[in-house]
């Protein structure tokens, strides 16, 4: 199927709320890691979201060029043509995007979706993060309903962050300590500021402990009840109707107890890019270690053509990741949820 429209979207967003499962949300860097995701999703028979980050947009342009934005839209339009081949839906976002580079990623890319309406095309992405977490709330906030009034206007969903998540991601590093929790009070103050923009839609990224990364069982201190303190108080204050569309961030190496009660807290988008990397490269660690004298010329050797070829040990990688998004899915409960008929 082709990349979902909003409305198909906003149906994923709906069903999954109301189903207690969420969409795995990962992180490609390339046309092979873009196939993974494609491929286990459509293994699971789940819908689920493609998302480049601002570092994985400058790496796909090329290490030469180094434009997120192009690298961004490049993976993009290989996801729209590919994604026909499978019978499942895939939307596509962008993920942490800080203020500083939504003119380097965010804003090119809604002026190529505003490009192609204007042609009568879909949009090239379905969502869009804006991070503002290092800034105060209300300048976060500020910048968030510019951007939400904009992408209301072009069918667009505007994923936001309120806390911080901790560890470090595209060589961006989150601040520990007491943002690490979402407060009820910052939640209502983001639906009072964006629900009042009439027909605009977001996520959000509340936190509750989540670090970005992976660590030794122990390490990240998890409370998913923080989502429940916040949607209670957003349901209390100003009905069920401003229930949050939440997003998990920082989900790899999780337990599989905290990632089902955060399902049950209304989290319908769990990134996923650390665990999925991981996957992507041990095959190819153990076939570079089990065939080092095909993949390297050893003692004057010439070594083996079909072992060094990358698509040999690339191929491998895509396998891997495949499984890994299957994996996902299963623990997120979607398997065999998709929307396609
Ligand atoms: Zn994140």
């Amino acid at each position: 199927m082709p990349v979902a429209d909003y409305k198909i979207y906003c149906e994923m967003l709906e069903r999954a709320r109301k189903g207690r499962y969420a969409y795995p949300a990962i992180n490609v860097t390339s046309l092979t890691t873009a196939n993974a995701v494609l491929k286990g999703l459509a293994g699971s028979k789940s819908d689920g979201i493609i998302q480049v980050s601002t570092g994985g947009g400058a790496f796909a342009s090329g290490s030469s060029v180094k434009d997120m934005a192009l690298g961004a839209i490049s993976i993009a339009e290989h996801v729209h043509r590919a994604a026909e081949r499978y019978p499942i839906y895939i939307a596509l976002h962008t993920d942490h995007c800080q203020a500083d580079k939504l003119d380097k990623l965010v804003i090119p890319l809604v002026e190529e979706t505003e490009r192609r309406r204007a042609a009568g095309r879909p949009n090239l992405f379905n969502s869009h993060m804006f991070d503002g977490s290092a800034l105060p709330l209300k300048e976060n906030l500020d910048i968030a309903v510019t951007l939400l009034e904009r992408f209301q206007k072009n069918d667009l969903i505007l994923e936001i962050e309120a806390g911080v998540v901790g560890g470090e991601e595209d060589g961006v590093t989150g601040e520990a300590g007491a943002k690490l929790y979402t407060t009820p009070e910052d939640t209502l103050e983001v639906a009072r500021r964006l629900n009042a923009i009439s027909g605009a839609r977001y996520l959000l990224a509340a936190t509750f402990g989540n670090v970005h990364g992976v660590y030794k069982p122990g390490a990240v201190k998890l409370r998913p009840a923080v989502l429940k303190e916040c949607q209670d108080a957003v349901i209390g204050r100003f009905g069920q109707s401003a229930q949050f569309d939440l997003v998990f961030h920082g989900g790899s190496g999780s337990e599989l107890h905290e990632i089902h009660e955060a399902l049950d807290y209304g989290v319908v988008k769990m990134n996923l890019d650390t665990d999925t990397q991981y996957a992507f490269t041990r095959p190819i660690a153990g076939h570079m270690f089990s065939h080092y004298d095909g993949v390297l010329k050893v003692d004057g050797e010439v070594g083996d053509k079909k072992a060094y070829d990358p698509r040999t040990w690339m191929a491998l990688g895509e396998a891997a990741m495949a499984e890994r998004v299957k994996r996902a899915v299963s623990e997120l409960r979607g398997t065999g949820t998709t929307l396609f008929k």
